[in-house]
């Protein structure tokens, strides 16, 4: 990061917008080499704004940013994918804000974090391209987002003697990971309340430990979608509630009570 020069260039992508006074508006930008930024985008609420209908939340863009004391100043957006199509459908826009808002949350403002730039770009574009897979896409992101901030889940062997989990696979939200048969019957570990997986469930869990984003398997990802997304959201709750007690993920800025 060039200090000392106040303007500089940078993709981002917008994770959220607020409103400031009668015309302002202050965005949360994932930046793909600067980090999560603040900045306001001075009359881009004003129908004659030149960039307006550019920063809404998930537009990607290029940007020329103002580096001031506490926040940017967006001098020029240039918009690369507005992913309109993807604020148009509810269901995507749901998906989508929930990655936006996963990545909010675990970021502090002005640390790079390349890896997650190029995840929730990949994430809304893989929304864009196979809407009717939202469930599996967002769910194979949060797996993905989880495992860069350090939390892999155990899905190929139990998560609690790490033997072979065989055809009956349980998960356990206590220990991040699988649980078989054997140890669910013996009662063993403190694996805390148990979720059964269908085999399509197992199965999709094990390929998305394996695979990038974005890579699966037709048949499974169509089968265990819904079972996926509900278990990887009751996952991502209870990861996220663990870390906010050890102070691991960053603390949300409160929303600025500055005009309406
Ligand atoms: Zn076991």
């Amino acid at each position: 990061m060039a200090r000392g020069r106040p303007e500089f260039k940078d993709e981002g992508i917008v994770l959220r917008t607020y409103r400031l006074g009668e015309s302002d508006k202050i965005l949360r930008i994932l930046t793909r080499e600067n980090g999560k930024r603040s900045a306001v985008g001075k009359g881009v609420r004003k129908t004659s704004s030149r960039f307006g209908a550019r920063v809404e939340p998930l537009t990607h863009a290029r940007l020329f940013l103002h580096r001031g004391r506490s926040m940017d100043t967006v001098k020029q957006a240039e918009i690369i994918n507005s992913f309109q199509e993807v604020r148009d459908d509810l269901d995507l826009f749901v998906a989508g804000s929930a990655m936006a808002e996963l990545v909010d949350s675990i970021t502090e403002e002005g640390e790079p974090v390349p890896r997650l730039f190029e995840l929730l770009l990949l994430g809304l574009q893989l929304l864009k391209q196979y809407p009717a897979r939202a469930g599996v896409v967002l769910a194979t992101f949060q797996f993905k987002v989880m495992a860069e901030a350090g939390f892999e889940l155990m899905v190929t062997r139990c998560a609690s003697c790490a033997g072979e989990p065989g055809e009956e696979v349980w998960f356990s939200l206590a220990l991040g990971g699988i649980v078989c048969e054997r140890c669910r019957s013996a009662g063993s570990a403190s694996s805390g309340r148990l979720v059964k997986l269908s085999p399509q469930a197992s199965g999709m869990l094990t390929w998305m430990s394996s695979n990038r984003l974005g890579e699966w398997p037709p048949e499974l990802a169509d089968d265990a979608g819904p079972e996926i997304r509900a278990l990887m959201s009751r996952v991502l709750e209870h990861w996220m509630e663990r870390e906010f007690r050890s102070h691991r993920v960053a603390k949300a800025m409160p929303a600025p009570r500055i005009g309406g």
